[in-house]
């Protein structure tokens, strides 16, 4: 069992040799919460600097996120559980990386007329809990103990509406193209830390919640390296 959190398995549990799990789980624990990693980027030039935790505030908030707030949410039902975590794409222009329209279509603020593929979002009233960008950049757009709109129509066991229930984060991608390490650092740090924060049982796709009618994260998503690099997992994963 982890010694991060009593009743929680880690990733690293599938390590045959005691002494092999330790090497795999001790250097994440002994750079502290004050740790930054250099990963090479394909987005940009050189390696970015990422931190390797980002601890959840008491409001919903990480601070090692850039915040910029959505006013796409609302409270959740009472009594909710957040225990789920919907992994997502996107990018706009559509398969375009690095500009600033996803800010925009989340805070209410994009121009239709920039791009025909934008037609269909007219009156669209979406969010994320978080933005990942190509470079690992973090951000925050709703706090976490709100109600973002990320997963629409959706269903996962008997229960209908997942953005009761979830964290949604957006990956900037597609599904036709893999995505960054940096992406993958920073998501399997701020996905260890909703699982020690929340009780998060369950980590999935958009498609899993919403089969027919979503598709990503997509085939490109890798799940196997994702899993490799958090150090802590939801129960189910
Ligand atoms: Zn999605």
């Amino acid at each position: 069992m982890s010694p991060l959190r009593e009743g929680r398995e880690t990733c690293r549990t599938w390590c045959a040799a005691p002494s092999v799990a330790f090497m795999c789980r001790v250097p994440r624990l002994l750079k502290g919460a004050d740790s930054f990693i250099a990963v090479k980027t394909t987005a940009g030039k050189g390696f970015a600097r990422l931190p390797m935790t980002f601890p959840v505030g008491a409001d919903g908030r990480v601070r090692r996120a850039r915040q910029v707030p959505s006013p796409n949410q609302d409270a959740r039902p009472e009594r909710a559980t957040i225990d789920l975590l919907v992994i997502h794409n996107i990018s706009l222009p559509p398969g375009q990386f690095g500009g600033d329209d996803v800010f925009r279509l989340f805070t209410n603020c994009i121009k239709l007329q920039d791009n025909p593929a934008y037609a269909s979002l007219e009156g669209l009233r979406v969010s994320a809990h978080f933005f990942i960008r190509r470079n690992g950049e973090l951000i925050q757009f709703v706090p976490c103990h709100r109600r973002a709109w990320h997963a629409g129509v959706s269903r996962w066991g008997m229960r209908t509406n997942c953005n009761d229930f979830s964290v949604g984060i957006e990956l900037e991608g597609t599904d036709d193209r893999p995505f960054e390490e940096a992406q993958y650092q920073v998501l399997a740090a701020l996905a260890s830390s909703l699982c020690t924060t929340y009780p998060v049982r369950d980590m999935l796709g958009h498609s899993d919640v919403a089969p027919g009618r979503k598709t990503d994260p997509g085939p490109h998503f890798d799940w196997q390296r994702l899993k490799h690099l958090m150090t802590v997992c939801p129960r189910h994963f």
